[in-house]
This record gives structure tokens, sequence and C-alpha cells, in this order.
């Protein structure tokens, strides 16, 4: 062979080693995960994310078979399809390990040394359908607790236009319910606002020391109205010189709806407590109060946005079902946290946990 032929078959040797050595540098700087495999269905090369997502503790993928690592019909057949036809598809499969995880896989063929191979890279789809399904839930939600009351007032309405707004016995009662359901769709769209906020990050804190005696004196007033309404008592054992660190605007906004809680789910003559004990350089703010308590059954989720115990009371008592998602929020964005503690028949226990002022928290 000429010199001349010589150089173009080492040209071509070294950009076809290139061309290969390529397209696993592409993989590399995938964030997703890439399996390339070859006619066999044989893994020929992956990236880190394919080894975290689907090696089941058992080696490299390499020289695996494709069925090996992912044992999904849909993806097997998808590869067969770009090796076999030469066609790229989509497809969607769960990956069982541990955990259920979801991903989205896109297969197309490609040449590498002459040959066909598949590749494919697969995105985890597990989060967005999470988020998605938490969404629809949460919008199918808002539309019921809307449509509740809105369908009540509508009806009084009609009732009061078919005559019975001259009805003297009956028309001042009809209009009550109706301002009562339209107040219920008030607290609703301003809790909603406010979940909104907070959880698109809007809302900053600025903590301050602050006095916890007086401001709880200060909530008991407010709340003493409906307090002697249900004939429950408002008590605190916070010494006058306690300081705690936090927002005051939302740490009243936190102890209200608590106290509000305690005073609506407790017992005839019951009582609410506040007290505050410091532990591990956190305070920790206890509104107990002396009502029903809440079952096992349902205390890991009455932090969740519309999650009640008994749906019907909390409607009839004034509730948005939001409280305690807004409570968890704004006492996470102190650094702090939420717990409950409770025995059906005694009461309950919610425990706002703050960190103290220190150094770090300071600057
Ligand atoms: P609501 O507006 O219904 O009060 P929350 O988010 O504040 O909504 O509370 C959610 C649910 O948690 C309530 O409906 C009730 O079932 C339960 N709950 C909250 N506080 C108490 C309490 N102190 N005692 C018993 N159950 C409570």
């Amino acid at each position: 062979m000429s010199l001349l032929g010589d150089w173009f078959r080492k040209k071509e040797e070294s950009t076809e080693k290139t061309s290969r050595q390529i397209s696993f540098d592409i993989l590399k700087t995938l964030r997703e995960s890439a399996i390339i495999v070859g006619e066999d269905t044989q893994i020929i090369a992956s990236n880190q994310q394919a080894y975290d997502d689907f090696a089941r503790k058992n080696g490299a993928l390499e020289n695996k078979r494709l069925t090996e690592v992912i044992r999904d019909r849909a993806v097997h057949d998808g590869f067969l399809k770009a090796l076999e036809n030469n066609e790229s598809s989509e497809v969607k499969f769960d990956f069982l390990f541990n955990e259920k995880r979801s991903f989205s896989a896109k297969i197309t063929p490609i040449i590498l040394e002459e040959k066909r191979h598949a590749i494919g890279v697969f995105y985890e789809t597990t989060q967005i359908e999470h988020l998605e399904r938490v969404r629809q839930e949460f919008l199918s939600n808002v539309s019921h607790e809307l449509r509740t009351p809105l369908t009540s007032i509508l009806a009084f309405v009609e009732t009061l236009e078919d005559g019975a707004i001259d009805d003297k016995a009956n028309n001042q009662r009809f209009l009550a319910v109706i301002r009562k359901n339209a107040e219920r769709m008030h607290l609703l769209i301003d809790d909603i606002a406010e979940l909104s906020l907070i959880e698109s990050g809007q809302i900053t804190i600025e903590p301050r020391e602050i006095k916890l005696a007086s401001l709880v004196d200060e909530l008991f007033t407010n709340l003493s109205a409906k307090a002697t309404a249900r004939n429950v008592k408002l008590f605190h054992k916070i010494s006058t010189e306690k300081k705690v660190w936090a927002d005051k605007m939302r740490l009243e906004q936190v102890l209200t709806n608590l106290i509000d809680n305690a005073i609506k789910f407790n017992r005839e003559n019951g009582s609410v407590t506040i007290t505050c004990e410091e532990k591990d350089q956190t305070d920790l703010i206890n509104v107990t109060d002396e009502g029903e308590g809440i079952s096992s059954e349902h205390l890991p989720r009455i932090f969740e946005r519309f999650y009640r115990t008994d749906r019907a009371r909390s409607r009839e008592i004034g509730g948005t079902g939001l409280g305690l998602a807004i409570v968890k929020h704004l006492a996470r964005l102190h650094g702090g946290e939420v717990s409950v503690t409770s025995t059906l028949g005694q009461g309950s226990t919610f425990i706002i946990q703050l960190p103290q002022k220190t150094q770090e928290n300071l600057s």
C-alpha cells in the first residue's frame, strides 16, 4: 500500500476509534442514565448514573445481558427494535429494587465500528409523577372544599328567591347559613393563598428574641371569646423572662392555629395549657388539650394538606384542613419542626421545636 493509502487507513481507524470514544465520553456527561448494547443485547458501555440506578449491588453493568440488569419486556423489545429494525422508540417502565422508581427510556439505534448498536437514555420520572399526583389531589380537594359551601349558598339563595324571603320565621336563619358558608369559602381561600406563598418560598422570616409569656397572653386574649363559648379554660406555665428566637408574626400564626385547634377539639370544660421547655439548644413549646385525642392511624398524616380525622365535624366547627400544614411549613422555616403526641380519650400535645439563638443563626 502506498504511503498515502496507509495514512488514510490510519486516519480512518483513528477517526473510528474517536467516534466510539466520543460516544462513551458523551455518556459520561449525561445526567440521565445511559446504556449502550451490542447486537446480542450485551451491554458494552454505561455511565455512572446507570450504575447508580440499575446495578442492584452486583457489579458493573458492562458485559451483562440487558435483561440481567433491567427485567422489563417493553425495554428489551425497545432495544431489539433498534438493533433489528433500526427504529427508535420510547418506553415507560417501573424499576423495582428496594423501592419502586419510574423511568421513561428513549431507545435509539447507533452505528459504532460499523456495527449496529442501540443506546437507551433513561429519564427518571418518579418525582414528576409524584408531584403531578399531589397537584391533581390538591386541585380536586380545593374544588371539592369550595363546591360544598357554594352548593349550600346557591340552595339557600334559591329558597329565598322562591318565597322564603317573606317567611319571617326562617329568612334570617337562611341568611345566617349563607353568611357562614361564604365565610368558610373566604377562610379557605385565605389559607390556600397563604400556603401557596409559603410553599413557593416567597416568605422569609426575621427572627428576634420574643418574650413568650406576653405573646401567649395576647393570643389568649384574642381567642378568649371562642374559648368561653366552648367552656374551655386557657392556661400557660411560662416564666415571664422566657425568650424564644422566632419571627413574631409567624410564631403568632403558628400558636394561634394550635390553640384554636386545641379549643375546637377540646371537651366541654376542658383546658388548654401551654408550657415551654429547653432541650439540646432548642425550645419546645407544648400546646396541650384535654380533647378526644387523635388515633395512631391518623397521627402520621395529620400535617398533610386537607387531612382531617373527621371531615364533616371539622367543617361543622369551621376548619379548612390547612392549618396544620401551614404550621409545619412555618416551623420548618424557623429551622424547627412540629410534632404531636396523643392519647385517645385524654388529649393531644402539639410540640413546636425552635432552635435557640446562636452565633450561626444570628448571621
Ligand atoms: P382544621 O381546619 O380541620 O382544624 P388542621 O390542619 O388545623 O385543619 O387540622 C387537621 C385535622 O387534625 C383536624 O381536622 C382534626 O381532625 C385534627 N386535629 C388538629 N388538632 C387537633 C387536636 N388538638 N385534637 C384532635 N384533633 C386535632
